[in-house]
């Protein structure tokens, strides 16, 4: 049985060094042999947490070179860093990054061995604008990659930091929504894995994994909070 992945985003938490130390040392203590846990601290923690599995939230398309405040992918390879998050809606909102930009970022980051977890979003409530949208999504941060590479989290707008989950038969239609798209360009596209993320609490996320069949979850704040964490890695 492939294993459920339960993909922690920090963002910019926690504030200091030692708080970031605990939380590894407790995300250390959540324990179930069907999961497969990856860390996503901010890069200045990314060195601490040895022992665990490792993502970046973000990442450059160039290699090096004079870019101010930039990470190459082949710089987080050598922290031990085997995913990156890319095109979370944060990024795309506040950073103003485009499908391009997530699409030549990810193909940097399987040029250096790394697994980008690509986000999905749906900005909308009108159910045939998020269909569409969700394809022109998927087409364009896709192009050119393989399938067999790479990691899709579907991260409604409406759910994420919200404390408003989406609907489990919702994000259950959404799955199967990408599942279908992914499918239709590639036919190894049948085994990405899609997961789900937007206010995932310990209460909730059975849900999605059971009853909506997602392969793994993307945790925000509750993966800041080690009992809610370790609560939700041990009952998926
Ligand atoms: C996220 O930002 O990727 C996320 C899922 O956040 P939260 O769990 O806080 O909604």
């Amino acid at each position: 049985m492939k294993k459920i992945s339960v993909i922690a985003n920090w963002k910019m938490n926690p504030p200091t060094k030692k708080e970031a130390e605990n939380l590894f040392s407790e995300a250390k203590k959540a324990k179930n042999k069907n999961c497969e846990l990856i860390i996503c601290p901010p890069f200045p923690f990314l060195y601490l947490g040895k022992g665990l599995s490792l993502g970046a939230q973000d990442c450059a398309f160039q290699k090096s070179g004079s870019l101010t405040g930039e990470v190459s992918p082949h710089m987080l390879k050598q922290l031990s860093c085997n995913y990156v998050i890319l095109g979370h809606s944060e990024r795309r909102r506040t950073f103003g990054e485009s499908f391009d930009m997530i699409n030549k970022k990810a193909k940097a980051a399987i040029s250096s061995g790394i697994t980008p977890i690509l986000c999905v979003s749906e900005e909308t409530k009108d159910e045939l604008i998020a269909i569409d949208e969700i394809r022109e999504q998927i087409q364009a941060i896709t192009k050119k990659i393989s399938f067999s590479k790479i990691i899709i989290a579907y991260e409604p707008l409406f759910a994420i930091g919200t404390g408003n989950p989406c609907p489990t038969y919702l994000a259950a239609k959404r799955r199967v929504l990408i599942k279908s798209i992914i499918s239709k360009i590639n036919q190894r596209a049948k085994d990405t894995p899609v997961l789900y993320g937007g206010s995932v609490d310990e209460k909730n996320c059975k849900e999605y994994i059971e009853e909506a069949n997602f392969q793994g979850l993307l945790v925000g704040s509750s993966s800041l909070d080690p009992k809610k964490f370790k609560k939700i890695v041990e009952s998926i």
